[in-house]
């Protein structure tokens, strides 16, 4: 109960800062929105952070994608029918797709021993951004951790950092998963948020930045 009303608090927060956020508008901001972004002063209060953004520079996080299929919040378990609470967005897409980060920042997690899957979980700023279920492994050199899909050609270092759009992954079947599909996880100052609210903001401001076709 007590997460439940927590889950609904951080929704209305973000609901809230999403208009706050339109206000903003979208021209002549970016470097410094970015950077709000990527580098966050602590003397700034979260809201402000948030309604400073501009959605519209994220990257949609998967190629050849197909629909949405599961969305975050509480929900039946596909795999055991026990109610539970599902903290991602789930984008179906056939295997092998490119998975690419929706946001420049430094990879701080690679995994695949969880029921995520193999994992990468990219931090910018305030915000962690998680992609499971992909293909490939971790594996562990001198230097470090690694996520790699030789077929993919992709090889993702704990510790690097990644531009905005850049392919980390392709979708697999790794963890606990009933088909293939990007499960995509957003937190925002370690709290789990809706990731479909931040790219429907995404969307309309994309939509917005597009020049008039008959213009
Ligand atoms: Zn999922």
């Amino acid at each position: 109960m007590i997460n439940c009303l927590r889950i609904k608090q951080h929704r209305l927060m973000l609901l809230a800062v999403l208009v706050l956020s339109i206000c903003v508008g979208v021209g002549g901001f970016k470097q410094k929105q970015i950077q709000a972004l990527d580098a966050p002063d602590k003397s700034t209060s979260q809201t402000q952070k948030i309604a400073s953004t501009a959605w519209q520079y994220g990257s949609f996080p998967v190629e050849n994608f197909q629909s949405y299929t599961s969305p975050f919040g509480y929900r039946l378990s596909p795999i055991d029918g026990k109610k539970q609470f599902h903290n991602g967005l789930d984008m179906a897409a056939p295997l092998g797709s490119y998975v690419r980060s929706w946001w420049t920042g430094k990879v701080v997690e690679v995994s695949d021993n969880t029921p995520c899957g193999t994992a990468v979980i990219v931090e910018s700023g305030s915000w962690r951004h998680a992609y499971c279920h992909l293909d490939g492994h971790v594996e562990v050199a001198a230097k470090g951790r690694y996520m790699i899909d030789r077929s993919g050609g992709i090889q993702i270092w704990q510790g690097q950092e990644v531009p905005v759009g850049m392919r980390i992954g392709r979708v697999g079947m790794t963890g606990r998963t009933t088909g293939p599909h990007l499960h995509w996880t957003l937190k925002f100052n370690g709290s789990y948020v809706d990731p479909a609210l931040v790219l429907k903001e995404m969307f309309k401001q994309q939509a917005m930045l597009k020049p008039d076709p008959l213009g």
